[in-house]
């Protein structure tokens, strides 16, 4: 997947609530895969990977390593 269609779906997740704007607040941790869907780009995170796992509201929203990080590249109120 492209990063500027990462992007994309990163901003409307935000857009829509299912991704906090911004990191303050947010609890969060890595860890092995878990096999679980990636909240932005839906791909299961495989053991061998690391996933990101993110406290939102009492939910919790799994990203893998990509989208992580171009989550926590976007500039707040982007
Ligand atoms: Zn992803």
């Amino acid at each position: 997947m492209h990063t500027n269609k990462r992007q994309a779906l990163i901003h409307r997740l935000i857009e829509v609530g299912q991704l906090p704007e911004r990191l303050e607040g947010v609890r969060m941790w890595g860890g092995p895969g878990s096999e679980r869907p990636c909240a932005t780009c839906g791909e299961p995170i495989v053991v061998s990977a690391v996933e990101y796992e993110l406290e939102v509201d009492g939910r919790t929203i799994v990203l893998c390593v990509p989208c992580y990080l171009v989550w926590r590249a976007e500039p707040a109120g982007a």
